[in-house]
């Protein structure tokens, strides 16, 4: 199949506009008509939800979680990006459109991209107009902070619980068009098939996780907006039920799956503690604004550390490595994530980690503290303050914008980080890959669309901080809506559709047989004992670092693995009851497939790319050595030297890296 991305003509800037004048429309009256399966009603399933159905459309939305509010997107914390230049710091659409396509690595699309930074400020204006509270500066105005990878504050937050009150207003809006019967929302409900009539996607299989009872549903269109599926590694930082099985299913089906090896690999998490851990914690990206990330200079000094006979706060400024800000002058602690994932998996692999396991580095706020108290104490009236004093205004600035982090984090780590510096580590985080789409956010199977983290198209190999909020929500609210429309005008005098066709007996039997298998299975192995045997062989094998002959183990391994799966998973309890471990047992299946495949994509990419480093070969000193190839997939700026190569040299040059530069229109 030849992919058509149908990428309008005309200049990048133009397109959307000219697009959307043109494209076919659905009347008012006839919308009413037309019916829309959304699964997902996080960010970006619930304001396409709340959108559909105000445009008209009969909406029917599912999730697994009780609740839309419950969607993994509540987890977010740092924020939100929208070119609106409030700051007055030279942002724009086309800077934020090159930030987006300088971070994700040359690999995003860039007319998606551009749109999505059109539309940005739009979000911010809509999200406002419902109530989001993002937080306002002292004269009332909203405020913004900095994220990794650019030079401009851009990003809106609401402290560091962004995603949670972006989801509240999606979730009235939504409640809005529930209450008046435009939306037909199911809970508890997980979708285990999509169902394909005449080529087109024209319903689902759900199973209602509370009864056991399995359903057909039908609609003229179907939109994927699952979210990540980060849990391949078993240890991620995404919600426990995070999955794939929505994407992988219409994947089975026919829709094309792209870059399914990219994974974001973000710099500031909680550190693994040890083997029985199920999850790990993110802390925000945000905190790289205030906070400095450093290792000891000395091995000797981290061999203390480790035994606990020093403190880092003994340290002092000369004998500590603030690595980013030696590296990257322009950007210090504020390079793109993948940047500073790599550069603490290397500082720690050559022996600087911090804690018990080697795994760690610092994320440290005492000069912080100093600064913003110095200004406090100005502010205020204060004249020669003690440096207690200092300390101690300093730190009521750094609480007013994180401390729901810095708590969370003692919580955990049963340690006081306005004390001692917290300890971070590079970690599993959003999923870079994902269901293939076009320009309109359809799938390869006509009629079925993804939306959200659960497509592939916006963020390349590498997302930056705060900008899944952004396409989740620009998806659902302003270009989905759009570009549905295109398609359903031909549905217009279609009917409604039947559930009782060959297709929905068909997919309704397969699903009924897989649930009837892992019950009456008496195997010997939980689910779990799988699932983390998969997390183990992709993280060591398909994480950060990859090579030929690791990825070619990986594939036998998680092979054989599926295998054992299919014959000695055991799984609790009956199919008519609330019963976790049999939904968990059709997600890790999935998991079992989408993980060959990942390591099979990531086996046939000989380059270094975002989170991951391919080692080539062993050099004659034993080094791996890593190459690195820079795609520009069309050469929209590319005249020449690339604008940022400043950055990317800097880093090559310290990562020994050898680069292929590659150009195409
Ligand atoms: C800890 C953390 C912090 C983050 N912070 C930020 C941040 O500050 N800024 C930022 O921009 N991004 C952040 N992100 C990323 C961002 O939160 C997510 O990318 C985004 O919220 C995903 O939204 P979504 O709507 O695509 O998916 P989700 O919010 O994951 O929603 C998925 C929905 O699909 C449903 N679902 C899934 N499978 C099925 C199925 N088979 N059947 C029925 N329903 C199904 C679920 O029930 C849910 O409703 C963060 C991510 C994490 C993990």
């Amino acid at each position: 199949m030849a992919l058509d991305s149908k990428i309008p003509k005309g200049p990048i800037k133009d397109k959307w506009t000219d697009y959307k004048n043109h494209i076919n429309l659905v009347n008012p009256a006839n919308k009413r008509h037309i019916d829309v399966i959304v699964v997902g009603t996080g960010l970006a399933g619930g304001s396409a939800s709340a959108t559909l159905a105000e445009l008209g459309y009969n909406v029917k939305a599912f999730a697994y979680q009780d609740s839309p509010r419950r969607a993994h997107s509540i987890a977010a914390q740092g924020g939100i990006n929208a070119a609106k230049n409030y700051q007055g710091d030279g942002d724009s659409t086309y800077r934020l459109f090159y930030d987006t396509v300088k971070g994700g690595d040359y690999r995003s699309r860039e007319a998606n991209v551009y749109r999505l930074a059109e539309v940005s400020a739009n979000i911010i204006d809509q999200c406002v107009a419902q109530g989001v509270p993002f937080a306002r500066d002292y004269g009332g105005l909203l405020d913004n902070r900095s994220f990794g990878g650019v030079l401009v504050s851009r990003t809106f937050y609401a402290k560091g619980q962004t995603g949670q009150q972006l989801l509240l207003g999606a979730y009235s809006a939504m409640n809005r068009q529930i209450a008046r019967g435009k939306i037909e929302m199911f809970n508890r409900h997980e979708m285990l098939d999509v169902v394909v009539v005449d080529g087109k996607a024209r319903g689902i299989i759900a199973r209602n996780l509370v009864t056991g009872e399995i359903e057909r549903h039908s609609a003229h269109a179907v939109v994927i907006a699952s979210g990540g599926y980060g849990n391949v590694y078993f240890l991620s930082t995404n919600a426990m039920g995070s999955n794939v099985t929505a994407g992988w299913k219409v994947h089975k089906k026919g829709a094309y799956f792209a870059n399914p090896c990219y994974k974001q690999i973000h710099p500031t998490c909680i550190p693994r503690s040890g083997d029985y851990q199920s999850k790990l914690t993110l802390m925000s990206e945000s905190l790289r604004n205030d906070g400095r990330i450093w290792v000891p200079k000395n091995l000797e000094d981290v061999k203390a550390i480790r035994e606990g006979s020093k403190k880092p706060t003994e340290l002092t400024e000369d004998q500590r490595d603030y690595y980013l800000e030696r590296r990257y002058p322009a950007f210090g602690n504020l390079v793109p994530r993948d940047v500073a994932s790599r550069a603490a998996k290397e500082r720690c692999d050559a022996g600087y980690g911090v804690n018990a396991t080697g795994e760690a580095v610092y994320l440290d706020f005492a000069a912080s503290f100093e600064r913003y108290g110095k200004e406090q104490a100005k502010i205020q009236n204060i004249s020669n303050p003690s440096e207690a004093k200092i300390k101690e205004l300093g730190q009521e600035i750094v609480k007013a914008k994180y401390g729901n982090l810095f708590q969370m984090y003692e919580k955990i780590v049963d340690e006081n980080p306005y004390e001692t510096p917290m300890m971070i580590y590079p970690a599993v985080h959003y999923t870079m890959g994902g269901v293939w789409v076009d320009y309109n956010l359809m799938t390869t199977i006509p009629g079925c669309y993804a939306i959200g983290e659960a497509n592939f198209s916006d963020h390349g190999a590498n997302r930056l901080g705060a900008s899944a909020l952004m396409q989740g929500l620009a998806d659902g609210y302003f270009v989905l809506p759009y570009t549905i429309g295109d398609y359903l005008a031909d549905d217009i005098r279609t009917g409604k559709i039947s559930t009782e066709s060959s297709e929905f007996e068909a997919a309704e039997k397969e699903v009924t047989e897989r649930i009837e298998f892992f019950i009456n299975n008496e195997g010997t192995h939980s689910v779990d004992y799988y699932h983390k045997k998969l997390g183990k062989i992709m993280w060591d094998k398909c994480g950060m670092s990859r090579n030929a002959e690791g990825l070619e183990i990986a594939i036998e391994e998680i092979s054989a693995l599926r295998k054992d799966f299919w014959q000695h998973v055991n799984v609790p309890g009956t199919s008519t009851e609330y019963n976790e471990q049999l939904a968990k047992a059709g997600r890790v299946a999935d998991f079992l497939e989408l993980g060959e495949l990942f390591a099979k994509d990531a086996l046939v990419r000989e380059e270094s790319a975002g989170g991951h480093f391919r080692e080539e070969h062993q050099t004659e000193d034993g080094e791996a050595k890593r190459i690195k190839e820079f795609q520009f997939v069309s050469a929209w700026e590319y005249k020449g030297e690339p604008k940022d190569a400043v950055l990317h040299k800097e880093e090559l040059a310290y990562e020994n890296i050898e680069v292929k530069e590659r150009s195409y229109k």
